[in-house]
């Protein structure tokens, strides 16, 4: 139960909402979709917040652009656009990158909801997050919360830190400060803790569109098929370059008290060919490089077993699906 009156302050855009944050600092907090932040409330343990900044109607807060090499200003789209909008251009952009101009980068604001990003056509390419997204919760919960409520509570089974760390994801913070780049995967300190200041918003998330064949696709386990929080999840980017894995990030969530890159996966992985050997190998790294913890939900020796298994499974699937640019259709 909320035993004391909280105020709800409505911003009329990004500068308002600084404000408030900068005069009410550490009373105040932003307020997105609500699915974590009124539980934590009504639960008691957010007894100091005064303020309720409502985010969730600033329209620079839901963005979608891709900027392209080279360019200062980046293309705004929505992101229910149709996909054809941004793949016809995609064979000159490829071009671009090769030439040193760097990637295009997609930009989605931070008040995007769950559902909005599994049904946008423009993100269909990026399978990892499309899938972290679907397996959130129930419809409604997918409905009201938003890829920047989900990142800001930090929970370790947060569904989307293992897509987004695996895609190479930076967040933007902003506050009266100023604006910093953080990456997505330096962003947790610990359960239910972050980077941010109180007196900041965390206003997007960017990722480069690659310029290569690229796989990427996240596994989830829960102890039922829907609103069931990981046990354990994986999530693995990769690109390819002459039939042989040449990036790769793999990320897992609920392992440890963080969403974890498991690099020594990763080091395994890059220079070589896909194989189901290699595929059962970086299970086996993985299942070391965690650290999970037993609760109510599944013991550490579960966890261990099962991140080995999903990992092992989506370096396998890698491997039988190789890579695709961005755009082109599934065979
Ligand atoms: C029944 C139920 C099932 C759930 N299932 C899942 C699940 O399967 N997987 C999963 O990952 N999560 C799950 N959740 C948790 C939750 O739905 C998600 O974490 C959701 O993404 C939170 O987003 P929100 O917009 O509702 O955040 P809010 O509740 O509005 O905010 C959460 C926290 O983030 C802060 N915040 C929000 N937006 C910003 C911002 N832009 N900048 C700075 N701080 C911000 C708030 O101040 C608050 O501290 C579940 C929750 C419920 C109630």
């Amino acid at each position: 139960m909320i035993a004391k009156k909280i105020e709800v302050l409505i911003p009329a855009d990004i500068d308002d909402c600084l404000s408030s944050l900068a005069k009410y600092s550490g009373d105040c907090a932003p307020l997105a979709g609500g699915t974590d932040l009124v539980v934590l409330l009504k639960t008691g343990m957010r007894k100091h917040i005064k303020y309720l900044l409502d985010i969730s109607s600033i329209s620079d807060l839901k963005v979608f652009t891709i900027t392209l090499p080279g360019t200062a200003s980046p293309t705004r789209l929505g992101i229910d656009s149709q996909a054809d909008v941004i793949f016809e251009k995609l064979k000159e952009w490829r071009e671009l990158a090769k030439e040193g101009n760097g990637a295009p980068k997609v930009t989605l604001g931070s008040t995007h909801t769950h559902s909005a990003i599994a049904t946008s056509p423009l993100l269909k390419g990026f399978e990892c997050l499309i899938r972290g997204a679907s397996s959130i919760g129930s419809p409604q919960i997918r409905n009201m919360g938003t890829i920047g409520g989900n990142l800001a509570n930090a929970s370790p089974a947060a569904d989307l830190y293992p897509p987004l760390i695996a895609l190479g994801a930076t967040a933007t913070l902003v506050s009266h400060r100023g604006v910093r780049e953080i990456a997505v995967e330096d962003l947790p300190r610990g359960p239910g803790s972050t980077l941010l200041e109180p007196y900041e918003i965390l206003t997007s998330v960017t990722f480069e569109i690659p310029s290569l064949p690229f796989y990427s696709s996240y596994i989830k386990i829960g102890l039922r098929n829907s609103l069931a929080i990981s046990v354990a999840s994986a999530a693995v980017f990769a690109t390819f370059d002459g039939g042989k894995f040449k990036t790769v990030r793999v990320a897992c969530g609920a392992v440890a008290p963080t969403p974890i890159r498991m690099r020594e996966v990763e080091n395994l992985l890059i220079g070589q060919s896909p194989s189901r050997q290699l595929a059962r190998e970086a299970g086996e790294i993985a299942s070391k490089e965690c650290d999970p913890i037993s609760d109510i939900r599944a013991t550490r020796t579960y966890r261990r077993h099962v991140t080995s298994v999903i990992v092992s499974r989506l370096i396998e699937d890698a491997a039988e699906r190789g890579g695709r640019f961005f755009g082109e259709q599934a065979q």
